[in-house]
């Protein structure tokens, strides 16, 4: 049984455990004796670092069979569960449907003998209290990986403290950070609020929280820690000097739109993609993320050479193509997409979008935000709509959107692997449909580049080259740092009609469902780049909401991260 569950093997351990069963007074014994035993020594190597997180999410599988196994001797002979070291609490916050973090986090809590109250997704703050006070766990675990996410935490931290609560909060996911859970989450609650950078780090914190020798001294440490972070943060942020928004248009990144070439795209309008063909997609995979979901560091493909994960890589790389095959060959994912290509104009910070070439009639206003802090000389003060030639000059500029997804169907097998018990599948399907999803935007971008829009027909570019953007144009996502504020994606949605034409809808924070889905706007200017707008002063948020015709408050809700002031 011990080597069963170092070694992740499922095959045998019904027959196993029906063999051993007789020599044992009780079920519970056996759980408690070799099984127990078995995941000592998965903790400690992982610990050690001598095992890794895919490994560890197999050995808690066979755990899990083996315990869905002995249940039904356990219930006869009236034992209730085992001791657990801990109960704690997991949830994705309201709005936000990323769940692979939690759950891989919840697998390694569980490996470690504590008792996992997983309550999902999209949990409402009162849930997770109720729950919390219900069934008295020890450690409440916020999850999310959006940036509305991050306000939600806040407003959770803050309510505990309202309560009057002392159980620990701990913060984890994408856009989670030491530093935002010192500036904005630990101050808003006064009882252990510890940020968790991933899962293999989630033990060692909830160790110490749950010894009452170390955890005083712990939680003092921890206080510690973040109240210097706050003064870091607060003098680094007060070293920088922020433009006025008229000062920073000025600055814009400027174009000589004489010399710039702009093709007109081969449509206007819409077009939808149906039933993708998965196959096609899967040469268009970046895979280097996919070993990061599994807490393995390094790139691929050169991870399979590295001395200390190559071999784990390897066999986690294996087991994703087969699944991948299946997935492909039984057709268990959808993919779909819309995307638009129309006429469009700059006008200071916003684009206009119209409904034909003649560019009469308005069809929609897209409205971005502009880096405010001051740049070294002849660096602009980028904006996205510099990317678009402004309505005064006269040229007939194109703006594209796109919303894809690669993740339709996947409740039912996910539900499928749930219920046999296996993590280690759930979260490799879900792994697999994000990787998917990237692809396939990936994908369209260059069908856009080459076809649709058609102002790069001759781009002949190997994986390797998509990867690293090395081609004209870009798909800025809504909410990611160029274009961070989240209402824009129900402009891009309504625009596209992307709930009807790919099946994707919006939570009330702005993420997609399903999870596994992408959109943005294409900009085909050769200059176009990523950056980041960094942080906003009040006058340009004044503006902004004027502009979006939205009240002050709300506004400043949706980009609170990115505000200079309180
Ligand atoms: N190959 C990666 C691609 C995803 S990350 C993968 O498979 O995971 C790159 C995407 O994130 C970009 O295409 C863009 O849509 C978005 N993105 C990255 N940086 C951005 C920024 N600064 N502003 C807006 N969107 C950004």
């Amino acid at each position: 049984l011990s080597h069963a569950l170092v070694n992740g093997i499922t095959d045998y351990i019904e027959q196993d455990l029906e063999e051993i069963r007789p020599r044992f007074p009780k079920a519970l014994n056996i759980i408690e004796g070799p099984l127990m035993a078995g995941m000592n020594i998965v903790g400690d190597l992982f610990g050690a670092g001598k095992m890794f997180l895919p490994q560890v999410v197999k050995s808690a599988r066979v755990m899990k069979k083996a315990v869905h196994h002995l249940t039904p001797y356990m219930l006869k002979e009236k034992d209730g569960s085992t001791r657990s070291a801990g109960k704690i609490l997991m949830a994705t916050v309201k709005g936000d449907v990323h769940d692979i973090g939690k759950n891989i986090v919840g697998v390694v809590l569980g490996c470690n003998n504590y008792e996992v109250i997983d309550l999902g997704v999209m949990v409402p703050l009162e849930k997770i209290l109720e729950e919390a006070a219900r069934q008295q766990v020890d450690v409440i675990g916020l999850s999310g990986l959006i940036t509305p996410s991050l306000d939600e935490m806040i407003y959770v931290a803050s309510e505990m403290q309202r309560r009057k609560l002392t159980t620990p909060l701990l913060i984890g996911g994408a856009t989670t950070s030491a530093v935002h859970t010192a500036v904005k989450i630990d101050p808003a609650y006064g009882g252990p609020v510890i940020h968790v950078t991933d899962a293999s780090r989630s033990t060692g914190v909830v160790g110490q929280l749950m010894n009452p020798e170390s955890r005083p001294k712990y939680i003092e440490t921890k206080k510690g820690e973040y109240e210097q972070a706050r003064r870091d943060h607060a003098s680094k942020v007060s070293k920088v000097i922020y433009l006025p928004i008229a000062a920073a248009r000025k600055n814009k990144f400027k174009t000589d739109w004489a010399k710039t070439s702009i093709a007109k795209p081969s449509f206007l309008g819409l077009k939808t993609f149906e039933d993708y063909p998965l196959v096609e997609l899967k040469n268009y995979i970046d895979w280097s993320p996919f070993f990061h979901t599994w807490e393995l560091r390094g790139r691929y493909p050169d991870i399979f050479d590295d001395k200390t994960v190559g071999k784990e890589a390897q066999t986690l790389f294996d087991d994703a193509q087969k699944l991948l095959a299946q997935v492909i060959r039984e057709k268990w994912l959808g993919a779909r997409a819309v995307i638009g290509l129309f006429p469009a104009a700059s006008i200071d910070d916003d684009i206009e979008l119209y409904t034909d070439e003649s560019r009469q009639k308005v069809l929609t206003t897209f409205h971005m935000l502009r880096q405010q802090a001051q740049k070294a000389e002849n660096q602009p003060n980028l904006c996205l709509s510099d990317f678009i030639a402004p309505k005064e000059s006269g040229i007939k500029d194109y703006i594209g959107c796109f919303a894809s997804t690669a993740g339709l169907g996947i409740d039912a097998p996910v539900t499928r692997f749930e219920k046999a018990h296996d993590d280690y599948n759930s979260i490799m399907l879900k792994a697999l449909a994000d990787r998917l999803a990237e692809a396939f935007a990936e994908r369209l971008h260059e069908r856009v580049r080459r076809e649709f829009w058609g102002y790069a027909p001759e781009e002949k570019k190997t994986n390797e080259d998509l990867i690293h953007c090395d081609y004209r144009g870009i798909r800025p996502a809504p909410g990611y740092p160029a274009c961070p504020e989240h209402t824009e994606k129900h402009v891009l949605f309504d625009l596209l009609s992307a709930e009807k034409n790919a099946g994707i809808s919006l939570t009330e924070s702005f993420a997609m469902t399903p999870a596994s889905s992408v959109s943005g706007f294409y900009f085909a200017h050769p200059g176009a780049r990523y950056f980041d707008v960094g942080k906003l002063s009040k006058d340009q948020i004044e503006d902004y909401a004027k502009r979006k015709n939205m009240s002050l408050e709300a506004i400043e809700k949706w980009l609170s991260p990115y505000l200079t002031y309180k």
